[in-house]
């Protein structure tokens, strides 16, 4: 039986390339990224009708690998710190591997030319081939793009394949009920293309101090750097709850955040980062720590 790897978030636009693609005779395999900023997908919360294998990036050996692709990205960012360019051909490649791995010919996503602003208009599409030494199908813009050679061969029917183009959704929609699929609304985007959080995460990026571990702090909270420390402070229950799970931490209390620190020399100025930012009025108090906020 032929066999597909297709790149898998769990939204629309995937499940209709896995459907493309089984009406074309193939065995398909779901592959799906848990990336550490967020935009793996839209979550699985349905019953899913096909296997899917998660390729876990928030864990070593490939976040470091990740992490690094967004200290320096080859192809430039977007509004935020998001590399999208060098973020995808980092996910093509890793599919590559597992392809090859598993004997599967094809590799196929769900992208539409003109969807999204950086990595997929015409030029950036371009640009992400020219970095690979394969082929990637895009089954729902592949006529609108060059012939792959799994065309060519006849692997897959071209005449099956489609033309859509831009952000609507109309035509993907209309397949969904062609097809009887269900599809999730879109999860959380990706953190890396919040302008607000951009400062913040390059500085935590620059000075190393994000890892397996912290990785879950990078994303929450207020941050301070002081003295060469680092400091979260929760925002709200769940976020103490997060921050509970450190060791070097300032418990919280009622009215009380929990806070991070990432050296043990800095408890006294966490316990005065708590006492700044526990409820009531501490406007003076907040506003000396001004100056340190990421
Ligand atoms: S938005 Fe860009 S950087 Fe973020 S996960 Fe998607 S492709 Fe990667």
């Amino acid at each position: 039986m032929k066999k597909a790897l297709v790149l898998y978030s769990g939204g629309l636009d995937s499940r209709l390339v896995v459907r493309i693609l089984q009406e074309q005779g193939f065995q398909i395999t779901a592959l799906y990224f848990a990336l550490p900023f967020g935009c793996g997908g839209c979550g699985f919360n349905q019953k899913e009708e096909i296997k899917i294998k998660t390729i876990d990036v928030k864990k070593e050996p490939l976040l470091s690998e990740y992490l690094k692709i967004l200290k320096k990205p080859k192809f430039g960012t977007g509004s935020g710190i998001n590399p999208c360019k060098d973020c995808k051909i980092f996910m093509f490649k890793k599919a590559k591997e597992y392809a090859d791995k598993h004997d599967i010919e094809i590799i196929a996503t769900g992208e539409v030319i003109g969807q999204r602003p950086m990595s997929q208009i015409p030029s950036a599409i371009k640009t992400i081939d020219k970095e690979l030494d394969f082929e990637i199908l895009r089954p729902l813009c592949a006529k609108r793009l060059k012939e792959t050679s799994f065309e060519k061969k006849g692997l897959v029917d071209r005449n099956k394949l489609l033309d859509i183009r831009g952000r609507g959704r109309k035509k993907q929609m209309a397949l969904a009920e062609k097809y009887k699929i269900k599809y999730p609304t879109p999860g959380g985007g990706c953190l890396l293309c919040e302008k607000e959080s951009a400062f913040r995460l390059k500085y935590l990026l620059n000075k190393n101090l994000i890892n397996e571990k912290t990785l879950p702090l990078s994303m929450i909270g207020r941050h301070f750097y002081i003295d060469n420390m680092w400091f979260v402070v929760a925002r709200d229950a769940k976020e103490s709850k997060i921050i509970s799970k450190f060791l070097n931490r300032i418990k919280d209390d009622i009215g009380k955040p929990a806070v991070y620190f990432n050296k043990k020399t800095g408890h006294q100025k966490a316990l005065e980062l708590q006492n700044a930012y526990s409820t009531g009025d501490n406007g003076d108090l907040r506003r000396g720590f001004e100056e340190f906020k990421l």
